[in-house]
């Protein structure tokens, strides 16, 4: 399979003024728009929003000025993007950083599916626009809800460098052998089958900041970063690259997660057809919506699973069982591929707030290396921390990931070389 060369990194027209510090970022999804306005200089979030339910009827706008902590809410009918973007203008206006200010240097889309045309962050013409649509197919939940805002966003500044960040490109650099899926090449090429990978803005930040955590320069560690959310994701870094992600073609490979079942054997799809007599998108919606943590437990809120334990929950305690299972195997399995592992990372609302999780999965490695202290894993912070006892050969972090300052400072990079 080959798709088109690289487009990638286009220089934008007019270089950012030494004046334009300051980068949008947003990430649009069918309904909603969820938005950040950061200052470069030293990442202060100037502005931090959502709007919900576009085109729903009643939309909800809820706008927070992080320099004062002031949060305004608006009900309102916002009929599409177009309504709920010029809202959001209208919000930043009031707060005196409006989308016409001269301080403002790009904006930074998060997009989903990149697949393997887009390995870095991309200046948005045309041609950038057109290959993002033609990856719909391997992402038809959330290209076309990135590529609307993308194109409302360009109406309302058609003059401003927009970027587009990747959730896969951090993924681009694995080899073949990780990437393939071992199914005939012809069709897999032809339909575009392989492993992308997501949340890789996640992984890239994380494992860059547990390097920083160490004292390091990420070429010089071996990460495995286990991304623990609704959604959940492991990958091995290598040197500051990615090697392997258990996210595949789709985000349901891989960990058990919130509400999708991570791996199964794919004859269970076949299994349901033929003899569930279920239809190919009551599956999609049983394996994505109805599967990990709630289908087997009923609950997919890891805080509300841990206290069903405490109370002698069964079920609760299945499901627990079987996360963890799950993620102590990609932890040995990424060991394997990595050869040498300097530091284990635990990050988004799992990873970052579920100690049981975190003391769980590390329960029993000590011949690798891996151990936590019970205190230091108690702890709670909102910033990178080390959860591993002095001796451990192994690190083991919790490393808070911050996806939007992320999406910034690649945008501000790739356009931001006039600026401070
Ligand atoms: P995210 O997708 O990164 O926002 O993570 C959301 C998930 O994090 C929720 O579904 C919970 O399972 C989990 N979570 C959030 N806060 C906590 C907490 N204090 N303790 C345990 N789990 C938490």
């Amino acid at each position: 399979m080959s798709d088109r060369p690289s487009p990638t990194a286009a220089e934008p027209e007019e270089p950012a003024s030494p004046t334009a510090v300051r980068v949008l970022v947003l990430n649009s999804g069918s309904s909603s728009v969820k938005y950040q306005l950061l200052d470069m200089r030293d990442g202060t979030r100037l502005a931090v929003g959502l709007v919900e339910r576009i085109g729903e009827g009643t939309s909800l706008l809820r706008h927070t000025t992080r320099t004062t902590g002031e949060t305004r809410e608006r009900a309102d009918t916002f009929a599409d993007h177009d309504a709920a973007l010029k809202a959001m203008a209208e919000e930043l206006a009031v707060d005196g950083v409006g989308l016409d200010s001269p301080e403002l240097a790009a904006i930074g889309h998060r997009v989903v599916h990149g697949g393997r045309t887009f390995t870095e962050p991309t200046v948005i013409d045309a041609e950038v626009l057109a290959e993002i649509e033609r990856l719909i197919p391997v992402a038809p939940l959330h290209n076309p809800a990135n590529l609307t805002g993308i194109r409302t966003a360009m109406l309302l500044r058609p003059d401003l460098p927009q970027v587009a960040i990747f959730d896969t490109a951090f993924h681009t650099t694995m080899p073949e052998a990780a990437a393939r899926y071992a199914i005939d090449v012809a069709t897999a090429d032809e339909h575009r089958i392989r492993r992308y990978g997501f949340h890789g803005t996640s992984h890239a930040y994380v494992s860059r900041t547990t390097a920083d955590l160490l004292g390091k320069a990420p070429e010089e560690v071996n990460v495995i970063v286990l991304h623990l959310g609704n959604g959940a994701s492991a990958s091995a870094v290598r040197g500051g690259r990615c090697v392997d992600t258990s996210m595949g073609l789709t985000p349901l490979e891989g960990l058990v997660m919130g509400t999708r079942s991570g791996d199964v054997d794919p004859a269970v799809i076949f299994h349901l057809e033929r003899v569930g007599d279920m239809s190919t998108d009551e599956i999609d919606t049983l394996l994505n919506k109805k599967s990990g943590l709630i289908g087997l437990c009923g609950d997919n809120d890891m805080r509300e699973i841990t206290r069903r334990i405490e109370e002698g929950d069964e079920q609760a305690r299945l499901a627990f069982d079987i996360y963890i299972h799950r993620l102590k195997k990609y932890i040995g399995a990424y060991y394997a591929v990595l050869g040498r592992v300097d530091a284990v990372a635990f990050t988004a609302g799992v990873g970052e707030n579920a100690a049981p999780v975190r003391e769980a999965a590390i329960r029993g490695l000590e011949e690798l290396g891996l151990a936590v202290d019970g205190e230091l894993n108690a702890v709670r912070g909102g910033e990178p921390r080390l959860i591993s006892p002095p001796y451990a050969r192994v690190a083991v972090a919790v490393v808070p990931t911050d996806e939007e300052l992320e999406i910034a400072t690649q945008t501000y990079a790739l356009v931001g070389k006039g600026g401070a």
